[in-house]
């Protein structure tokens, strides 16, 4: 094999894209990675999950010194906000991380390629390099894993300044006094919260007559009340029609979808995340016959092979939930069974996370799903209310919910808002891998005090026999 030749060649490298290429040096493979932004990492680790949370947390503990301490009998006073340190502290997070796997890379002699890739054909990758010049790569087989782009709207221009994506909602240098978030969405409410807590009067405007659209609407009515608590401002179904750059700040222009009445905001940055679609950009896949769906995903079969021999695809740019773990276990599938091994996601088991406080997660189907379907099933719900681990932390809004077949008493779904709901809800997942019935999860010894005591209770309740309430 020359130089520039490889089993594999992945262009991009985010969650997707980096985990394949891990896996595939584990499985011996020759690999490459090509990859443009100067970062390894992606979306999630760049400008998504992880700086995201990173403000979330920080957010988290200074509304935490603000408003809770005192009733826990710790008085501060004089607390102040260094919103760049704060920034600084999340760079630094993703820094770290994105050198992380770039070491990752070096421990796994793989490639890494600096530069943006294209497919003049099947079996080559070529590359414009970041440092100027090109290089062609040889492959028997190229893996797209470019990931997605922010969805935006007609007639607002982004200028990641005062009119922002989720990119520039990360990196402000200043708290806005008004901040409007379009799309009651997972990154709207995160995004949300952070500014809220920092200071900001959000208002956030939804399209539809519910925030977090997909999730089971139950849990996500309690989630509204409990944010709206927090100062969170909701206008459900409320249309925007445009966006423009005033004096100083933003007006923004909806119209409310239930009585066609037109009205206007003013805000000092208004954030755009109406959510993200596939990115595919300057790949050369229409020349090639790669057939994209309407959406502009690319159609990949259960072996994440294109309409061309040669070409797979991955993670945010193919069909499905678009959420890094997701792309991450495409990537792994897709490369052990290049390998010739054989692999399965269970797209229908997986979990779902708002890292908003309390969280929301859930996994499986929604009450809507299944009533849709016409199943017939059984419900259990026990609220934190009732758990004594969160009265002695003092997080007790929401509740556990499981969705359990009435005939077979097999767990159908799982919705939780709560504290670490993201956390708790991972027990179900697993539980449900393994076709667990709500009894299973019952009658399994959950430690005390502990939050998960509360999906325990909302599995005895599918039965009508829970404990504490
Ligand atoms: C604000 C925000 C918060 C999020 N939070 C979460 C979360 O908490 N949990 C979660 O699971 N998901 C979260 N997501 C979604 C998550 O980031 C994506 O699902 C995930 O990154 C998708 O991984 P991917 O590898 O498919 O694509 P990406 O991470 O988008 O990576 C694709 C990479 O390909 C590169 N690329 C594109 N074209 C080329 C080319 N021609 N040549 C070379 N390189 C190229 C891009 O530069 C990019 O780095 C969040 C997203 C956002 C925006």
């Amino acid at each position: 094999m020359t130089d520039n030749a490889y089993d594999v060649v992945i262009i991009g490298g985010g969650p997707g894209g980096y985990v394949a290429a891990i896996r595939a040096a584990q499985l011996g493979m020759k690999v490459a990675c090509v990859e443009k932004r100067g970062a390894l990492g992606g979306t999630c680790l760049n400008v998504g999950c992880i700086p995201s949370k990173s403000l979330l947390h920080s957010s988290g503990l200074y509304a935490e010194a603000r408003h809770s301490l005192a009733e826990n009998g710790i008085a501060v006073s004089d607390v102040q906000l260094d919103l760049a340190k704060m920034m600084a502290r999340k760079d630094k997070v993703v820094r770290d991380l994105t050198k992380g796997v770039e070491f990752l890379f070096k421990k796994n002699k793989i490639g890494y390629v600096r530069g943006i890739g294209s497919i003049p054909k099947a079996g080559e990758v070529a590359v414009e390099l970041s440092e100027g010049g090109g290089e062609l790569l040889k492959a028997s087989s190229i893996i797209v894993a470019t990931g997605s782009q922010p969805m935006l709207l007609p007639n607002i221009d982004i200028d990641e300044e005062r009119i922002v994506t989720s990119t520039g909602a990360l990196s402000l240098t200043k708290v806005p006094k008004k901040m409007v978030v379009i799309g009651a969405g997972v990154v709207g409410l995160e995004l949300g919260s952070v500014w809220s807590r920092l200071g900001s009067k959000v208002t956030v405007l939804e399209f539809l007559d519910h925030i977090l659209p997909g999730m089971d609407r139950e849990v996500c009515k309690q989630a509204q009340r409990v944010l709206t608590k927090q100062g969170l401002e909701f206008k459900l179904e409320s249309k925007v029609t445009g966006a423009k750059r005033a004096k100083s700040g933003v007006s923004v222009q909806y119209e409310s979808t239930k009585v066609g009445a037109g009205a206007e905001l003013k805000a000092n940055v208004v954030l755009v995340c109406i959510g993200r679609q596939p990115y595919t950009e300057g790949l050369g896949l229409s020349e090639l016959g790669v057939e994209l769906d309407e959406r502009g995903f690319i159609r990949v079969n259960e072996r994440f092979e294109s309409s061309v021999p040669g070409i797979y695809a991955i993670g945010d740019c193919v069909p499905g939930p678009m959420l890094a773990h997701k792309a991450e276990e495409d990537g792994v599938v897709c490369v052990e069974m290049l390998a010739g091994q054989s692999g399965h996601v269970d797209y229908n088991l997986v979990p779902g996370v708002v890292y908003t406080w309390p969280e929301i997660a859930g996994v499986g189907q929604t009450e809507e799903q299944l009533k849709q379907t016409g199943v017939d099933y059984r419900v259990g719900k026990f609220p934190f209310q009732a758990n004594s681990r969160s009265r002695a932390t003092g997080d007790t809004d929401g509740l556990v919910k499981i969705l359990a077949d009435a005939r077979t008493d097999r767990v159908l779904g799982v919705h939780i808002l709560g504290p670490l709901a993201g956390d708790l809800v991972q027990e179900a997942v697993v539980a449900m891998e393994f076709g667990a019935t709500a009894e299973d999860i019952a009658r399994t010894v959950h430690h005390h005090p502990g939050m998960g005591e509360a999906v325990k209770e909302a599995a005895l309740a599918v039965a009508g026999r829970a404990i504490h309430v």
